[in-house]
């Protein structure tokens, strides 16, 4: 649980999980169980409010993400951040998957700036009928 939610789940709160408390989302007490899918990491402050209703959570077993409904009416939703989270597993690919991919994003890439270069899009670095540009080619120092 800690290494999915790298931090406390409240939003904007940066409370390492190895500080947190580990709340069971459906409480112990009611039936709910032990588990990485009902236990989420808050740290002291935001336990508190849990436990005294001043806010609940729905935790997402398949993303990780968290909604919070709040007292208000309002609610947020938090991702988790640890290593473990479903949205950071690039570690789980295997080389060939990783080449795969880094070969399709440099495609995508390319494919991206082949369009900005027909459409005129890129704007070239030395504009030759700027004058401070023009002076910058001829003779002066170089800088290094
Ligand atoms: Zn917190």
């Amino acid at each position: 649980v800690e290494g999915r939610d790298g931090t406390c789940r409240a939003g904007n709160c940066d409370v390492p999980a190895w500080m947190c408390q580990l709340d069971h989302r459906i409480n112990y007490a009611e039936g709910g169980p032990t588990h990485p899918d009902n236990l989420v990491c808050l740290c002291q402050r935001h336990h508190n409010m849990k436990t005294e209703g001043r806010a609940f959570y729905i935790l997402d077993p398949v993303t990780g993400d968290v909604v919070w409904l709040l007292a208000d009416g309002s609610w947020v939703t938090t991702q988790a951040t640890g290593p473990l989270a479903p949205s950071m597993r690039r570690w789980a690919r295997t080389v060939a998957e990783d080449v795969m991919a880094h070969r399709a994003k440099m495609h995508e890439d390319a494919k991206a700036l082949k369009v900005e270069l027909d459409n005129g899009e890129i704007v070239d670095v030395f504009d030759m009928t700027d004058p401070a540009d023009r002076d910058n080619t001829r003779g002066g120092d170089i800088p290094f």
